[in-house]
């Protein structure tokens, strides 16, 4: 348990208090999430009960600021506290985890004093879902060639506003979301970044259309869905910052603090695939003795305990410049580099400790190998995180 000297103040939280949040995540954790992480796989939902202690808990307003009903957690405080709830199934986090990061942020960080008004009290309260809408079917890594469009056009009343048309694709939550960011050209002449604008699309806009949910290999209580907009017209507030053409740093701006999330994820999965195989290979026993005296098994788990606290402090470090005010894209691209392969490593080798019972759904390690496996594609893949890190890098020397 977390006591509160070595945990960090921030500036809304104080170290003691945010030490008894821990406790109290930690037992929601080991008492409510875990024991129900079978039914969760089997029935695909998250049951509302759980639901409605996630929002008790404040979970959807981890990052919101205390002014509009959220904790306003600082990043670290934000990174342990995803870290201890994503030691249980992945799907869990769908119910809140787009309110704390990619569904509200980019609404945090560029929009009106009145569009936050609107609709950040709703989201950190949960009344609402918020997703986040810039893959498309043929723009994924390359974000700036999107082809949604938005035109100004007057709407039933006569009052400005925009007609959005085109398709989303793999937009997470969105057949539960109450709001959806889109972003959508509005400068046809600016083929690139420039001519992209960020749009805030309540659910019950006419010509708004949800998909049905993807089948997928993991991550199971939540969905991804497309997103269909044909001629869907919102008023001239729906703009997010009121001025066209920022969407694209907007979206990049939410992608970077959305990425030491994803890094953190990964650590609460490896914490908990660690405990599983140390578990195991205690109480297995072969020629005679448990597992674990095996040295070979030993090399397993010991490296991935290395994987674990080089992820962690890396992702810490990230998040304490973060909260400095120092701009991290590069080490929030290196942090979600190297945890979501190091989550890879280490889900792989656990597996491996349990031998056949490993590849069996009824033991946990089965469920974070699927779930692990989308850490290395989702809010950028892989090869994009070392496209950034290398950019930024070179950028130091030129
Ligand atoms: C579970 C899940 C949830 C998601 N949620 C959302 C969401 O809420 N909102 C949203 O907008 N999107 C979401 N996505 C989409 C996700 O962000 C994209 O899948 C991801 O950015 C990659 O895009 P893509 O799938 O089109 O792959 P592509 O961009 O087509 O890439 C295919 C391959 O080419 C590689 N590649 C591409 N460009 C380069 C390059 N320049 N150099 C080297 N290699 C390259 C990629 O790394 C990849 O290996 C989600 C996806 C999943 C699976």
């Amino acid at each position: 348990m977390p006591d509160a000297a070595s945990l960090p103040p921030g500036p809304h939280v104080d170290a003691e208090s945010f030490a008894e949040f821990l406790r109290t995540l930690r037992r929601f954790v080991d008492e409510v999430l875990i024991p129900r992480e079978q039914e969760l796989e089997s029935t695909e939902v998250i049951p509302a009960e759980v639901v409605e202690q996630m929002r008790e808990l404040g979970l959807y307003g981890l990052s919101i600021h205390p002014d509009y009903g959220g904790l306003g957690l600082s990043t670290t405080q934000e990174i342990l506290v995803h870290e201890v709830l994503s030691e249980a199934a992945q799907g869990f986090r769908y119910a809140y985890s787009s309110n704390v990061g990619i569904g509200s942020r980019g609404l945090a960080l560029d929009g009106t004093d009145e569009q936050k008004a609107f609709w950040l009290p709703r989201l950190a309260a949960g009344e609402l879902i918020a997703c986040f809408c810039v893959t498309e079917p043929d723009a994924g890594s390359d974000v700036a060639s999107l082809k949604t469009r938005a035109v100004p056009s007057t709407g039933p009343g006569g009052e400005p506003g925009w007609r959005l048309t085109g398709t989303k694709r793999f937009i997470t939550n969105a057949d539960v979301a109450g709001l959806y960011t889109i972003l959508a050209r509005t400068d046809p002449q600016e083929s690139g970044a420039r001519g992209i604008s960020a749009f805030l699309v309540p659910r019950n806009t006419e010509g708004l259309r949800i998909g049905k949910p993807e089948s997928k290999l993991g991550q199971r209580g939540g969905n991804i869905c497309d997103v269909i907009l044909d001629d869907a017209w919102v008023p001239a507030s729906a703009l997010l910052g009121g001025e066209p053409g920022k969407g694209f740093v907007t979206a990049m701006r939410t992608l970077d603090s959305g990425r030491l999330g994803v890094a953190a994820n990964c650590l609460g999965q490896m914490r908990r695939a660690i405990d599983e195989a140390a578990r195991f290979a205690l109480e297995r026993r072969q020629f005679g003795q448990p597992v674990a005296e095996f040295q070979l098994v030993q090399a397993l788990l010991a490296d991935s305990e290395t994987d674990w606290m080089a992820t962690r402090s890396l992702v810490l470090d990230a998040a304490r410049n973060s909260d400095a005010g120092q701009n991290v894209q590069r080490m929030a691209a290196c942090a979600k580099y190297f945890a979501s392969e190091a989550l890879g490593r280490v889900a792989d080798r656990c597996l491996q400790v349990l031998g056949g019972a490993g590849y069996l759904a009824d033991y946990p390690l089965e469920r974070i190998f699927r779930d692990a496996r989308v850490a290395r594609i989702y809010e950028g893949t892989r090869q994009i995180m070392q496209l950034v890190i290398a950019r930024q890098l070179l950028k130091d020397y030129s």
